[in-house]
């Protein structure tokens, strides 16, 4: 039945896995021989695809699966000491599933939850505000058998914590309105206000939003693809990437749960521009509690005619989106991992080029934006370019939504035109007295209380959106400890460098962690961080080392208190048992004694 729910698709296959996982709690070897009878797809993708998402699981989880947010905001808020205070009420062991199937505990990557924790999941459910309490009712939950349905509702609350609206939040908006005016304006004029709006990606590339969008709808002609793929036409495709796992960001989780009809009107005004007809959704499946409410927007656009065929009554214009749930993978946040997780595969990033604008989605040109993007987008063609640019600097135009957590008495959402400087975002969020800022999340960029007047700006501080706060008496390595560990964890394992670089990190900064290490580790770390950056095949390898890297440049004497004595005393002399051979030749180099045994 799920199969055919899926319509058979081989591209279905994570949704299918997902679902198998969540009736029979894991991945059956009998399954898996089912699916690649029904699919026809190869044993070993499907294998693979079960071993590379973290929610997937060849052995048994609990019926009730319940994972803790490892994030380092979520330790910050004691998560560590509750997820061992219901591993010991539950009588199970972290990482294991209880002997009678009944639960497993576990930690996770950040649940994108981070100021409202310490968070977690239950069957893929977010779970906010843990205390004590929280768990000493969740573990007896747990053992009544009480069905999901049936727990406090306040356990799976999700507030959207906004707390300064800006250029894109402040107004109201309604369905359509943008999609009319580009049908006023016409393509090419709604090309030029999306360039005069000089609007940048918001993932933390920055790629130029009207480049991508005209690089798709011009090209390839269908002469560049190979013959072999025996296609008709070329087909366009529109992918939202709302796969936000970079920890310490939750802001795509508010603008899907506010502000959707934006999102999606962004996606069509790039349906209309680029001439796409297919449109996904790529949700992170830490957010499958927006999966319905998503649905229902999605049918309401399409009773509104903003979806479907002949939109908004122009005759051929049709256009549609898929919600796809993501399972746990980090990596597909990466655009081009994520279209091969759209695919039903493992997410590994591909080579590039050619880049998903020519050859994404099934090699066919591929739109890839995030919500953010769109939104912004779909607000550009309602009040156009002049309005949005007239805000921010000159190389970055407009608005950034924030996430802010850690240290502060306001933590949630905050929309600053660019050019804000981090001291007045730590002032307006309510930090006192922080010794540090993490800009961009652990792949971003750690600033001490020395560079708080730099800016929020691709040419400064380049952020998808994560601002993590740091309190004094925090430790800046024990903050790099977490972000180097969670590389490590999400690391695909395609390239030698990344794999084997982000253990190797990992290990030798444990070691300084707990006393071990010496000026040599240090070296060695400074070494290693350079090789993966330059040697790794996308951008989780190339920015792994960064946390290491800049409180390693920022905080040396913190490091070097951290190691180990090394003033040895050798158990040999052997200057001393040298001396005698050397007086003989009257040579003090290294082959002295050599010399004086051949006379
Ligand atoms: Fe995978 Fe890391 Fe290589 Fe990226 S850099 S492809 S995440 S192993």
């Amino acid at each position: 039945a799920i199969v055919a729910r899926h319509g058979g698709e081989p591209t279905e296959l994570l949704q299918i896995l997902r679902e198998v996982q969540a009736h029979l709690h894991h991945v059956p070897h009998e399954a898996m021989v089912f699916l690649y009878e029904a699919l026809q797809v190869p044993p070993a993708q499907i294998q693979g695809v079960v071993e590379f998402y973290s929610f997937l699981s060849t052995m048994p989880r609990g019926r009730y699966d319940l994972r803790i947010s490892d994030s380092i905001t979520d330790q910050m808020l004691g998560s560590r000491a509750l997820a061992d205070d219901l591993c010991q009420r539950l009588g199970v062991k972290l990482g294991e599933t209880r002997a009678d199937g009944a639960v497993s505990v576990d930690y996770t990557s950040c649940t994108g939850m981070c100021e409202q924790g310490p968070a977690g999941l239950v069957n893929g459910l977010a779970l906010t505000r843990l205390d004590r309490a929280r768990v000493e009712r969740i573990a007896e939950l747990v053992e009544a058998g009480t069905p999901l349905e049936a727990w406090p509702e306040a356990f799976f609350a999700v507030a959207d914590n906004v707390h300064k609206p800006g250029l894109l939040l402040a107004d109201g908006f309604e369905p359509g309105a943008a999609l009319a005016k580009v049908f006023e304006r016409g393509r090419e004029a709604t090309f030029a206000e999306l360039e005069q709006s000089g609007l940048r990606g918001r993932g933390g590339a920055g790629f130029n939003t009207a480049w991508k969008w005209r690089f798709c709808y011009e090209g390839p002609d269908e002469d560049s693809f190979c013959p072999m793929d025996k296609r008709a036409e070329v087909q366009r495709f529109v992918i939202c990437n709302a796969d936000e796992g970079e920890p310490g960001t939750f802001k795509d989780r508010v603008l899907l749960n506010s502000h959707a009809h934006r999102v999606f009107e962004g996606m069509t005004v790039c349906a209309a521009l680029v001439g796409a007809k297919r449109g996904f959704l790529y949700l992170r499946g830490e957010y499958l509690h927006l999966y319905q409410p998503l649905l229902a927007v999605l049918e309401e656009r399409r009773r509104l005619g903003l979806l479907g065929r002949n939109i908004q009554g122009r005759e051929g214009f049709d256009f549609d989106i898929k919600i796809h749930l993501g399972a746990g993978a980090y990596i597909c946040g990466e655009e081009s991992a994520l279209i091969e997780s759209l695919e039903g595969k493992r997410g590994n990033p591909r080579n590039r080029p050619p880049y998903p604008v020519t050859h994404g989605y099934l090699g066919q040109p591929t739109v890839v934006n995030n919500v953010e993007t769109f939104l912004s987008a779909a607000m550009i063609a309602l009040h156009g370019g002049v309005w949005f640019a007239a805000h921010g600097t000159e190389k970055s135009k407009g608005s950034k939504i924030l996430s802010i957590s850690g240290d502060c008495a306001r933590p949630g959402i905050y929309e600053y035109p660019f050019g804000t400087t981090v001291a007045q975002i730590l002032e307006d969020c309510g930090a006192v007295d922080p010794f540090g800022a993490q800009v961009g999340g652990p792949s971003g960029t750690f600033i001490s209380d020395k560079e708080f007047g730099r800016k929020l700006a691709f040419e400064d501080l380049a952020t998808g959106g994560s601002f993590m706060v740091f309190g004094q008496g925090r430790d800046p390595l024990e903050v790099a400890r977490n972000f180097t560990h969670f590389f490590a964890h999400e690391s695909c394992g395609f390239c030698t460098p990344c794999r084997v670089g982000t253990a190797l990190l990992k290990n030798i900064h444990d070691k300084i962690c707990a006393g071990h290490g010496t000026p040599y580790d240090l070296a060695e770390l400074a070494d290693l961080g350079k090789i993966i950056k330059g040697a790794s095949h996308c951008g989780l390898g190339q920015t792994a080392a960064h946390p290491i890297l800049t409180t390693l440049e920022r905080y040396p004497d913190l490091y070097a208190a951290r190691l180990k004595e090394t003033v040895f005393q050798p158990g040999f002399d052997l200057d001393g048992a040298l001396e005698v051979s050397r007086r003989l030749t009257g040579r003090d180099d290294a082959h002295a004694h050599l010399a004086q045994a051949n006379q």
